[in-house]
């Protein structure tokens, strides 16, 4: 099957016996992501999102709810093996799963594996072996090249290559962790040397995570028409970054300590399949603009490549909070606003010969829209801090502040079909140590 092509696990009239999923903001059944999570007291494992409970997989499969050709790779507490799986055998679960979760004389068999999931933990999905960061977002480009470099704000490669550089694996946090505010080098403008200490310009970015699936062996490339086969899902992704830093150290070898002290990811899993419904065309490039080379061509990818998945990023104060206020929305806007395909990135990425594999996190880097209301990050928001916003506490920020807490959600919208989320991508900004 084709990464676009629907089937029945995608009919709006599906509903599921559990409550809480008709309707569900982000886990309705025709979503079913995968995650790892840990029940009240006991050990990780691997489960499926639904409305607002969790489904035991690897109970499900000792009870022989499951494909025995996916059985196998439910028993860990990560899910590398499933992701690994082909698409054929990870489709064939979903099949089973929304069988399992819809079909009224499965329920008694069922239901003894579901966990309320606000009384769980959820963790990494998986052992994130590597993780590269793009820059696909050109409008974050053109917005983020003024300012560093207000002549030139688009280098000459931008339209050719898919620009990326290798990010750190180890700094990865699920969603609901705390990150440390860095401390690093930076120049003040009106300063003649650096100084260390706590960043200044602390700032989030609005960001896809997409998930590596089947690797590629060392030496052999991924040809654009093979590679949506090699991407076991998506999650929201935020690349926190010291702009500070960032300024002083980004050359001539790129992102470095601005952006690897702490990665914040949303925790579930949503597949390919799931996705299939919320595919669309790649939008043309603008007039003028070079034809990718061949190597990054193919006429499906354009056709189907893009996915529609609105992206929101929300802001909530320490003060915000004590007054039991709701998150303020900084932007909104479509991840269509991407210069390259997801399958472009995963293609370039191997077109050297460079082996991705199971597990792998790639970013998209920050999607911004074109006007203001779609800026990803403070840095586009606040014009590089001149310009504050200010939140319904009447406080402002140019960056964020100790106490402040960043969530990004996002959600796959088609005409006729369900709409599926992707859940949270939360944390809060804690003092430097
Ligand atoms: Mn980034």
């Amino acid at each position: 099957m084709t990464f676009w092509q629907t089937d029945a696990t995608h009919d709006p009239a599906l509903a599921s016996w559990v409550e809480s999923a008709k309707g569900h903001r982000d886990f309705p059944v025709q979503n079913l992501p995968f995650g790892v999570f840990s029940p009240a007291g006991k050990a990780a494992r691997i489960g499926v999102a639904i409305g607002d409970m969790i489904l035991d997989l690897s109970a499900c499969a000792t009870a022989g709810l499951l494909p025995d050709a996916t059985s196998g790779t439910t028993g860990s507490d990560s899910l590398n093996a499933l992701m690994a799986l082909p698409e054929s055998d990870r489709r064939a679960l979903r099949v089973r799963l929304s069988q399992l979760l819809t079909e009224s004389d499965k329920r008694s068999a069922v239901e003894p594996h579901l966990h309320p999931a606000n009384t769980c933990t959820l963790h990494l999905p998986a052992r994130i072996g590597d993780y590269t960061d793009f820059y696909v977002g050109i409008h974050h480009a053109n917005n983020v090249g003024r300012q560093f470099r207000p002549d030139n704000p688009l280098l000459p490669n931008y339209k050719y290559v898919p620009i990326g550089y290798h990010g750190r694996a180890s700094s990865i946090r699920a969603s609901g962790v705390p990150l440390v505010r860095p401390s690093g080098q930076r120049k003040p403008p009106e300063a003649d040397t650096p100084v260390f200490g706590p960043s200044v310009r602390l700032d989030y970015e609005l960001e896809l995570g997409v998930w590596i699936g089947q690797g590629n062996d060392l030496g052999t490339p991924i040809a654009m028409a093979e590679a949506a086969n090699h991407i076991a899902g998506f999650c929201l992704l935020n690349d926190w970054s010291a702009r500070d830093f960032q300024a002083w150290e980004y050359q001539p070898l790129g992102p470095f300590l601005a952006k690897n002290f702490h990665s914040t990811i949303s925790p579930w899993v949503v597949t390919p399949e799931a996705m299939a419904p919320f595919r669309m065309a790649q939008p043309p490039r603008p007039e003028g603009d070079p034809a990718p080379l061949d190597y990054l061509t193919d006429g499906k990818d354009r056709a189907h490549g893009a996915l529609a998945v609105t992206l929101e990023v929300f802001l909530c104060s320490a003060k915000m909070r004590e007054a039991g206020m709701e998150p303020f929305r900084l932007s909104h806007g479509p991840a269509s606003n991407m210069y390259w395909t997801v399958q472009q990135i995963v293609t370039h990425h191997a077109s050297n010969g460079c082996n991705l594999q199971p597990g792998d996190l790639l970013g998209t880097g920050t999607i911004s829209a074109p006007t203001r209301d779609g800026f990803g990050s403070l840095l586009e928001l606040t014009s590089g801090g001149k310009e504050p916003i200010t939140l319904p506490t009447g406080e402002t920020r140019t960056f964020l502040e100790d106490g402040d807490e960043v969530t990004l959600r996002a959600t796959a919208n088609a005409e006729g079909y369900v709409p599926i989320g992707f859940g949270e991508c939360r944390a809060v900004v804690l003092p430097a140590r």
